[in-house]
Parts: C-alpha cells; sequence; structure tokens
C-alpha cells in the first residue's frame, strides 16, 4: 500500500530538510513550467528548483532524447572514462558556448553538485597560485562543504564550520542591502598596501548576480573594474555562474554582459538540462596543472546528464526558444517596472529571468512570508531569499509561456496588494 500522507517524511527525514515546510504538499507530476501535487493541485514554478530547471519540468525535447537513450542500453554510470554521451556533450558544449564566446577554456567535470564545482575552483586557484588565502563577498553564496562554506556568506550557514575562515577576506558587496560601498577601491587597497595584513589571495570568488544573496545583479562596470584589480594583482579571477549562468540572465554566463573573461567558471544546476546533476569547473588551458585523479567523485560526469546537457545546447541553438525568452523576459521586466511604481518601499532589482522583489523597506521578512504563503495557496511557487527571507525571488522557467507567466504573476501582484503591513 503505498503511503499517501506525509507521516514517512516526519518520522524518517532528518530536521535539516527545508523547502517542505514551506510548501507543505506532496508533488507528484511536473511539467513544463507546473508542478502538480498527489492531490491533484497545480502550482506555476517560479522557483525551478532554485535555478535548475531553465528548460522546464520534463521538456518533451529533452526527454525524447533521454528516453531514447535509455531504451538503446546507452552507458549509465561510466565515472570518467570515455564515452559517447560525453563526447556528444563536449562537442556541442564547446560548439554552442565555448567558441562563438572564444573562451578557450579546458573543462573539470565535477559532482555531482555545484558546490563541487566550487570546491575544484578554489582547490585549483591555491594550487595553481602557491597561496591559500581567497577573497568573497558578503552576502555571497557557494555551497555548503567546508571550502564553499568558507567563502559563503551567511554566519548561520558557517557556524557548521568553513575550514578556511582565516583564509578568506570578506568584502562588502558594491551594491549589497548596506548601498553602495567601494569595494574595488577597498580591495585595491588590500592588495597594493604591503603593510595592510592581507595577503595577497590566490582568488576572488564572485557571482555576477548574487541570488542566494538577495538578486543583486554586478554591474558591468564593477566586474569590469573587479577583473582588472585582480588582474594587476596577478589574483585569479573565479565567476560562479551556477545559479545565474545557463541562459537566466539573458545570456548563457551572465558574465557576458560586462564583457570580461574569468580565469575560472562554475557552471551548475540548468546545465544538466532536465534537473539531472552535472557539475563543472571552466578554466584557462594554461590553469590545467592538476595531475590524474587529485580531483576525483565516483559520481562526476554522469552520463543521463551529459545526454540531457546536450540537448539542451541544441535547444539554446534554436531561434524560437531565443525570441520567445526574450518576450518573457521583457514581460517579466515590465512587471517589475510596475511593481516598483506601485508598491511604496518595494524595491525591484533583475536581470532577464531574475527578478528580486526587495520588502525590505515594506514589511521585510514577514510580509515576505505572508505573500509567498499567500502565493502558495493561490498556486504559485515562490521562493524567499536576502539576508533575513526578505526578497521574493522569482526563477521561472525560461520557457514558460506567457499566458502562465502572466497568471503566476497576477498571482504575486495580488499577493503584494492583499498582504499589507
Ligand atoms: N553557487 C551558487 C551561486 C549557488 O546558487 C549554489 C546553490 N544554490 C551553489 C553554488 C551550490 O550548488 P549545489 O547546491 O548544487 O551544491
Amino acid at each position: 500500500v503505498r503511503a499517501t500522507t506525509t507521516a514517512v517524511f516526519e518520522d524518517l527525514e532528518s530536521e535539516v530538510r527545508s523547502y517542505c515546510r514551506k510548501f507543505p504538499v506532496v508533488f507528484d507530476r511536473a511539467k513544463g513550467a507546473e508542478l502538480y501535487s498527489e492531490d491533484g493541485r497545480r502550482y506555476i514554478d517560479f522557483f525551478c528548483g532554485a535555478g535548475t530547471l531553465n528548460y522546464g519540468h520534463n521538456n518533451d525535447f529533452i526527454k525524447r532524447r533521454l528516453v531514447d537513450y535509455l531504451a538503446a542500453d546507452g552507458v549509465v554510470h561510466g565515472l570518467d572514462m570515455y564515452t559517447v554521451a560525453k563526447r556528444e556533450f563536449l562537442t556541442a558544449f564547446n560548439e554552442t558556448v565555448l567558441r562563438p564566446r572564444e573562451l578557450d577554456y579546458k573543462v573539470q567535470f565535477c559532482g555531482p553538485t555545484g558546490t563541487d564545482a566550487v570546491e575544484a575552483a578554489l582547490k585549483l586557484a591555491r594550487k595553481v597560485t602557491g597561496r591559500t588565502g581567497l577573497m568573497a563577498f558578503t552576502g555571497a553564496y557557494h555551497g555548503m562543504s567546508r571550502g564553499s562554506l568558507g567563502v559563503t556568506g551567511s554566519r548561520r550557514a558557517r557556524r557548521a564550520g568553513g575550514i578556511s575562515g582565516q583564509d578568506v577576506t570578506f568584502v562588502p558587496y558594491e551594491d549589497g542591502p548596506q548601498g553602495t560601498f567601494d569595494s574595488i577601491g577597498f580591495i585595491e587597497r588590500l592588495l597594493s598596501d604591503p603593510s595592510s595584513g592581507v595577503d595577497i589571495p590566490a582568488a576572488v570568488i564572485v557571482e555576477p548576480m548574487q541570488m542566494e544573496g538577495g538578486m543583486y545583479p554586478a554591474s558591468a562596470e564593477w566586474l569590469r573594474a573587479l577583473r582588472a584589480v585582480t588582474e594587476r594583482h596577478g589574483v585569479l579571477l573565479i565567476l560562479d555562474e551556477i545559479q545565474a549562468g545557463c541562459g537566466r540572465t539573458g545570456k548563457f554566463f551572465c558574465f557576458e554582459h560586462a564583457g570580461i573573461v574569468p580565469d575560472i567558471v562554475t557552471v551548475s544546476k540548468s546545465i544538466g538540462g532536465y534537473g539531472l546533476p552535472l557539475s563543472m569547473t571552466l578554466f584557462r588551458r594554461e590553469l590545467d596543472v592538476w595531475e590524474p585523479a587529485e580531483h576525483t567523485g565516483t559520481f562526476r560526469g554522469n552520463q543521463l546528464a551529459f545526454v540531457a546537457a546536450t540537448a539542451a545546447c541544441d535547444l539554446w541553438e534554436q531561434t524560437k526558444f531565443r525570441t520567445d525568452l526574450a518576450v518573457a523576459a521583457r514581460r517579466l521586466e515590465r512587471f517589475g517596472a510596475e511593481i516598483a511604481a506601485t508598491e511604496p518601499g518595494v524595491e525591484v532589482r533583475g536581470r532577464g529571468m531574475a527578478l528580486g522583489i526587495d520588502l525590505a523597506g515594506a514589511g521585510g521578512p514577514e510580509r515576505a512570508h505572508r505573500v509567498q504563503r499567500y502565493a502558495f495557496d493561490h498556486g504559485v511557487i515562490v521562493e524567499l531569499c536576502g539576508r533575513h527571507d526578505e526578497v521574493l525571488k522569482i526563477l521561472p522557467p525560461l520557457i514558460i509561456d506567457i499566458a502562465r507567466l502572466e497568471v503566476g504573476l497576477g498571482v504575486v501582484g495580488t499577493a503584494l496588494r492583499t498582504t499589507l503591513y
């Protein structure tokens, strides 16, 4: 007999779980921009597995390839042996993503999570430079393992013990909630002053748009200045594209808006195309100083993820996908402008299909939770982010049709209008 209640979760699953508390139903099926609970309710998904489902749930184009691959008994697990699925992905990724952008990177498969791509990036930067220090920004989110936790800002998360707390200098994020801060000038002073007390770090790690931190896009000028200051001091620049990448902000990589070339890039989440685990670290060719097996993992390079990711590269090439995406992004941007104009105290930030509605000055986290609850009760899944969960994070799948986007945004708009404070 199949259990239909939540009893087994409450009995067996660790208290560390979180999303089930925000969305207390049991989900069963999902298609495109929608999730369905087992009791038959339908939810528009503005969360997308924290940016993992850019192509939507069960995308038919990608699913076909997966089904065919499984039906043909394609290799499912291959460690890092050569496989046809990996060859097809590397070829497609090179032709669709790297070569058109003139990015001469090597690809390291990590995994299966984004965190491991960050770990590899940090380790590689330390190995290449022979230095141990790192710089990161307040509000940053890079993962929960000990190394990646070391460069994650949240005190609450860091309590569990980042290894390298002393090795990391946190720089106030330029466009963060405390207003503007001359972080580049600050970095320049620390690095150029031989008595600053801060050793020259191996790398600076940055998200091109802070997502967990509260939806703060880094400006193009700021990223260019960060590239310049790191270059001046021989410090590697790591761009964490795990959540902001794969088309989320309108370009494949979010850093493209700034026209910079990072030394190292981390990619995960939507690169797996179908919600399948895949994570990669990309780096300039001359940084490939790894010795064989120096950073391994049993599940790196998931073969099904390669198949899905190759299909996703092919989707990315389709003109219709790109034009539909541009239309949806313009609609989202217009919605953001409407909210900013009509809701006093609300600050709106966004880029492409990533929108943040900041309620810090208009009811704060308490209202944000009420908006989230209202949206959920009316069939829309919205996640919160920011220092205190004060920002509504709107991440629709890139393939969402305009009609569904309108319905979802309508609910969020009504939620804001009805949850006064
Ligand atoms: N970096 C960024 C920017 C992220 O958003 C996340 C996940 N939210 C990670 C790293 C860690 O990825 P994962 O949860 O897959 O380990």
